[in-house]
């Protein structure tokens, strides 16, 4: 029996859950390849139609390994699919001045480095969308303007060769204004992104609901859609951002209940990079988790290549996407006999850009520590000023202390030359 649009046995109680991506062996595709196959119950009688009493085991062993995601329209956005089988993207936007095309392309080299996957740039004048061109021939990931209220910016930044806008009809005026950017946008086949945030709400839904409530973005971003869908314009991302994880999540659960538009997911506003890492990743992981998001971005105050790193750090947390290593380090407690937080911060700095995924395990002593380490690719498991090196499950050898982060990176290394080798 196949998971994808089985209206006869819903997966769980949300209608639009239809579709299903199976990790085989663990690997995840970053395209729709294998997201593509189908999860059969072997217990099912594909001639009869007869349904097994019960579930069989192998089919729930099969079925935890499901992540499900939400049925959506993919949209494409420079060379970036968004939505549908796609894998969820990374995002992020620039905070260097627009206009300064050097500064902004070298911020842009810096978060592709960190995996940027669609940069977005303010434009907040005629000048900033001038130099969009420039930046555009700069850069290799798709470059999206981001404009308000201003219609002749949008047209400008299309000129400009960018791949989408950020764009919200209902707050650019006359319809023969949108009308223009839409039909723009259409021979160019240039998609619009809504960005409802609550800190800028129409002062209309503001008197309905008193606040902006969940209910006040989705009727907002309602508006704005039924506004392009009027120009017979689908190519719509939407993204429904407040500064706090529960409005949030539920704006983001309301709309997708009610549109089938990829959504764009974040918490604007979330903070500092500590307390924003800590709001992103409840607000999208609780979102990701109910099959919510075709793509994300972290907001945080800082520098927004940790924006990129969080938001994979998220997506590698749920399984969702893979990107370099992954690291499993111990809190430490009284039995720990090496300086092991040193250790590991060492090792995760010199490691987070692994060309590909390795599990590395950082452990304190003999009580975790072999038995996580055997599991990892690489780990360590720390004894009195040494540790026990294994590569593979594999006991390899002692090392002293102060040896065993250079001995991790080595043996890291090592493990993805001879990968690459066997790919080859
Ligand atoms: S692995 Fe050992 S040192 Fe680390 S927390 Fe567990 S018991 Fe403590």
């Amino acid at each position: 029996m196949c998971l994808w649009q089985e209206p006869s046995r819903p997966l769980c109680n949300r209608p639009w859950h239809t579709q299903g991506f199976l990790d085989f062996n663990g690997e995840h595709s970053y395209t729709g390849k294998v997201r593509s196959q189908r999860l059969t119950d072997p217990g099912f009688n594909e001639k009869s139609g007869q349904q097994p009493v019960g579930l069989s085991m192998d089919w729930l062993l099969a079925f935890v390994k499901v992540v499900m995601r939400r049925n959506t329209r993919q949209i494409q956005v420079g060379s970036v699919a968004v939505g549908g089988t796609a894998p969820v993207s990374v995002q992020s936007m620039c905070n260097t001045d627009t206009r300064d095309v050097a500064a902004t392309v070298a911020q842009i080299h810096d978060l592709e480095a960190a995996g940027c996957e669609l940069v977005r740039c303010a434009v907040p004048d005629q000048a900033a969308a001038e130099t969009l061109g420039a930046i555009r021939s700069g850069i290799s990931i798709p470059l999206i303007a981001d404009i308000h209220f201003d219609y002749q910016l949008a047209l400008d930044s299309l000129k400009a060769g960018v791949d989408g806008l950020r764009l919200n009809p209902g707050n650019i005026g006359a319809e023969w204004k949108v009308a223009e950017v839409v039909k723009a946008c259409s021979e160019r086949n240039v998609p619009i992104r809504i960005g409802v945030n609550a800190g800028s709400l129409e002062k209309p839904l503001l008197e309905k609901y008193g606040h902006p409530t969940a209910e006040a973005m989705v009727e907002s971003a309602l508006g704005h859609i039924r506004i392009l869908e009027g120009l017979d314009f689908c190519q719509i991302k939407v993204s429904l951002k407040a500064s706090d994880v529960r409005r949030t999540v539920e704006a983001y659960r309301l709309l997708a209940d009610q549109v089938d538009y990829p959504l764009h997911i974040g918490i604007t506003e979330a903070g500092t990079t500590w307390s924003g890492t800590v709001k992103s990743a409840i607000g999208l992981g609780s979102l990701l988790l109910d099959g919510i998001g075709d793509t994300l971005r972290v907001s945080l105050t800082g520098d927004p290549v940790e924006e990129v790193r969080v938001g994979w750090e998220i997506l590698k947390s749920l399984e969702l996407r893979e990107r370099g290593p992954v690291f499993i380090s111990c809190p430490t407690c009284g039995r720990c006999q090496i300086d092991l937080i040193d250790i590991a911060e060492e090792v995760e700095r010199r490691l987070h850009d692994l060309p590909l995924k390795l599990t590395i395990a950082v452990m304190g002593c003999v009580v975790n520590g072999p038995g996580e380490a055997r599991e990892a690719d690489l780990g360590i498991a720390g004894g009195q000023g040494q540790g026990l090196l294994f590569r593979n499950g594999e006991t390899v050898r002692k090392v002293k202390q102060e040896d065993l982060a250079d001995a991790l990176v080595e043996e890291a290394w090592q493990m993805v030359e001879q990968r690459q080798k066997e790919t080859s």
